[in-house]
């Protein structure tokens, strides 16, 4: 195919060396281009196979003192789950094969770190070998605050609690004039980034998430997953890099866009960010998430051929979608999963949270049959 997209611009993407304006072009390019040029550098970085996590979402909460305009979870209900409860869905997790699970939930007013290790030390008690993917930046700079100290000591008793990994969601869109829109009184950009740098330099892994299609620029898109990269080249910790699709139901912000005429973002302005972010992170950020529960199924294995090459998790329940118009369910089988990948020609995966392939036994036999 011969493409219109400067060779400079390709050389840099090449190197890792994207540049704003380079980025810029690109949107203006054919998307088809655009999708093959991310698609060649994630066969150049990971190569065919296409990755997933079997494991499940923990929201213990959805009471929140936060006062985002894009939350439809929050106060949904109005429930928070205790420490058994917990345990009998970690437990339930651990039944179905479960190598991670991830726990959030919205800020509750009355509580200190010691609510956070708490459930933590719980979990890890009774399911060592489960892997704790929990709290977000948020919820870790709450903690901090509620009982008056760093971040740096907040995220130190929590690794020693046992906390393995967190996601890096709260980063919605990292531009200052964004957040105080979206979400005032929530961490800042420069707080995010704190929390997140100080996580790994802890020993604490991370993802980090965009959450695009709002009323953020496309410029303010690509200075996002720039932060993303600055982060990852000063400390490594990123283990992903998950777009995640603004859900315009059931929030205020998502009223005011649709009585403006718009319905947050489509198909291609999907693709076009997966493609983008796999080209400014090409050797920065190895993995790039396609989150099949908020593009859907379909769109999310379309990804997989525009710069993505993880399908995410089996999830088991979701909340925080579902509540804001999110139609795609709350569950996908690993079997699924794999059908969507092998369907897309691509090899499947089982992987742990920080991208370790999970060998399984009945893989394990089969090595050993084909070794006799
Ligand atoms: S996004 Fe999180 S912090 Fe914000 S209101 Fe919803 S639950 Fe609370």
């Amino acid at each position: 195919m011969i493409s219109t997209i400067p060779d400079h611009i390709i050389d840099n993407a090449y190197k890792g060396k994207t540049t704003k304006d380079d980025a810029l072009a690109l949107l203006q390019a054919p998307p088809f281009e655009l999708f093959e040029l991310a698609d060649r550098l994630r066969q150049e970085t990971v190569g065919d196979t296409v990755t997933y996590v079997i494991n499940r979402n923990i929201n213990f909460t959805d009471r929140c003192i936060g006062k985002c305009g894009f939350c439809a979870f929050k106060d949904s209900s109005g429930y928070l789950l205790n420490i058994e409860d917990i345990l009998d869905k970690v437990e339930d997790a651990v039944e179905n094969n479960a190598t991670e699970v991830c726990i959030q939930g919205g800020l509750l007013p009355d509580v200190d770190l010691s609510f956070y290790t708490n459930i933590i030390r719980s979990v890890k008690s009774e399911f060592p070998h489960i892997s704790i993917h929990a709290f977000s930046p948020m919820e870790i700079y709450h903690a901090a605050k509620q009982s008056g100290i760093s971040i740096e000591e907040a995220l130190l008793e929590l690794k020693n609690a046992g906390l393995d990994t967190m996601p890096g969601t709260a980063a919605e869109i990292l531009s200052d004039r964004v957040r105080e829109k979206i979400c005032p009184g929530k961490l800042n950009t420069a707080q995010w980034i704190e929390v997140i740098s100080k996580a790994h330099t802890t020993g604490i892994n991370t993802t980090a998430t965009i959450m695009y299609g709002h009323i953020e620029t496309v410029e303010e898109r690509i200075d996002h997953i720039m932060h993303v990269r600055d982060i990852q080249m000063k400390t490594g910790g990123i283990t992903e890099f998950v777009p995640l699709p603004f859900m315009p139901y059931n929030n205020k912000i998502g009223q005011e866009i649709i009585e403006s005429g718009r319905y947050a973002t489509n198909g291609i302005d999907d693709l076009q960010i997966h493609a983008l972010a796999r080209i400014i992170l090409h050797t920065h950020v190895d993995n790039i998430q396609a989150s099949w529960v908020k593009l859907g199924k379909k769109l999310a294995q379309v990804a997989l051929h525009c710069g993505a090459n993880d399908l995410g998790g089996t999830l088991m329940e979701e909340k925080i979608s579902s509540s804001a118009g999110g139609k795609n369910g709350e569950i996908m089988s690993a079997e699924e999963l794999e059908w969507f990948i092998i369907s897309s020609g691509r090899q499947a995966v089982q992987r742990n949270t920080i991208y370790n392939p999970i060998i399984s036994s009945d893989s394990m036999k089969q090595i050993e049959v084909e070794i006799l």
